[in-house]
């Protein structure tokens, strides 16, 4: 049996498209200690430095001494409590909807929730760089599923206009996870309007992002309580802790309570972790908080194009560093750790080309981001 892999794992090795596991000993934070050595970190998604703030952790402790840390059982059978009820009222609030329910992470909310809004007679329209769960959400729902080209609001409309289906649903990343470009919402929005479609919004990097934190269809300036658009979003990136929710109309969320298996079939996330995503909620709106996350971005992204490095598309905290090819985005990648910079290559099968995926926090302070800048500088 130990035989039955190792040749694709050779393969794999070979080509440079190995991954193996590193390992942290303290907090998520700007610096961090991976496998014993001090590195400042480009690669997290905790963009407002939640992940490990006092106040999340005290609420997290207090609801821990109240209701246990395990939640013994789904939703369905008594691993609800309180704090996920509080949670998922705020949650709502949060998005402008009627209501919202949560799941154990965003990859679950994706794949649960998508084959409960479509099924075989229906049809998908997917953007091309979709993240790999709506990608598997659109797959396990049995639609047919047709890829419009990246953001091209016209290839998408040219889809619709020939849509024979009964039930349609556009789906797309508002900010895209790896190129941190951001698909135009109001276009889209229109046109699943006109040809009457569903439009299914995952705003995991847009959620204590964009919109003054409301995230990227407040930042677009779209209705939000329109029935027909479904917010996805996480409570894992910018708010510095793990879950998925929907956001949506209360007849949308009972539908999922019934019919999502993955909100179904699966323990309720611990009520300690509610507890702290309503923390991380009030944080993720201090305006300060949000512009300091955005002076950081726009510094460092003024630092690379001042070194020759193109940041576009990028209309947010995440940053691509394109490479010819893998090993140079190893050999990049490797340069910056000896240099005590943590930003690991990011290679296919995840993206169609490797390159540097770095992102930006409010954590950072501008002689990081120097650091950043003359290494990169070096490398070219
Ligand atoms: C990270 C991510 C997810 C999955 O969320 P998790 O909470 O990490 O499971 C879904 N969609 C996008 C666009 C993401 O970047």
């Amino acid at each position: 049996m130990s035989e039955l892999f190792r040749d694709e794992l050779d393969s794999l090795a070979r080509q440079g498209l190995m991954r193996t596991l590193q390992h942290r000993s303290d907090p998520q934070g700007r610096v961090i200690t991976v496998d014993g050595r001090e590195l400042i970190n480009f690669a997290s998604n905790d963009y407002l430095g939640l992940a490990a703030h006092p106040a999340l952790i005290k609420a997290a402790t207090a609801a821990m001494a109240r209701y246990g840390l395990g939640s013994g059982g789904s939703r369905l059978l008594g691993g609800g409590t309180e704090a996920h009820r509080a949670l998922e009222e705020t949650l709502a609030k949060f998005k402008g909807t009627e209501a919202a329910l949560t799941f154990s992470s965003g990859y679950a909310a994706n794949l649960s929730t998508i084959p409960a809004l479509a099924g075989e007679a229906d049809e998908i329209f997917s953007d091309s760089l979709n993240h790999a769960s709506l990608i598997d959400g659109a797959r396990l729902s049995k639609a047919q599923v047709r890829i419009y080209r990246h953001c091209d609001a016209g290839d998408l409309d040219e889809l619709l206009k020939t849509s024979r289906a009964r039930r349609k649903l556009v789906i797309t990343d508002t900010v895209f996870s790896m190129d941190g470009d951001i698909a135009p919402l109001a276009d889209i929005h229109a046109l699943c309007e006109r040809h009457g479609s569903m439009l299914y919004t995952d705003d995991a990097h847009g959620t204590g992002v964009l919109g003054s934190g409301h995230g990227a269809i407040a930042h677009a300036g779209l209705p939000t309580n329109t029935p027909w658009l479904i917010q996805m979003g996480t409570l894992s990136k910018a708010l510095g802790l793990q879950g998925g929710f929907i956001a949506g109309t209360g007849t949308l969320c009972q539908w999922l309570v019934n019919r999502a298996r993955g909100f179904v079939y699966s323990t309720a996330q611990p009520a300690a972790l509610a507890a702290a995503a309503l923390q991380a909620l009030e944080l993720a709106t201090d305006r300060a908080l949000l512009e300091k996350l955005w002076l950081n971005r726009n510094h460092l992204a003024a630092s690379l194009q001042s070194i020759g490095i193109d940041t576009k598309p990028s209309q947010s905290p995440i940053m691509p560093i394109h490479f010819p090819d893998t090993e140079s985005a190893l050999r990049a990648s490797a340069v910056l750790l000896e240099a005590g910079l943590y930003a690991p290559a990011i290679r296919p099968p995840t993206v169609p080309t490797a390159r540097l995926r770095i992102t930006v926090s409010v954590s950072h302070t501008h002689d990081d981001m120097l650091i950043l800048a003359d290494t990169l500088k070096a490398l070219r």
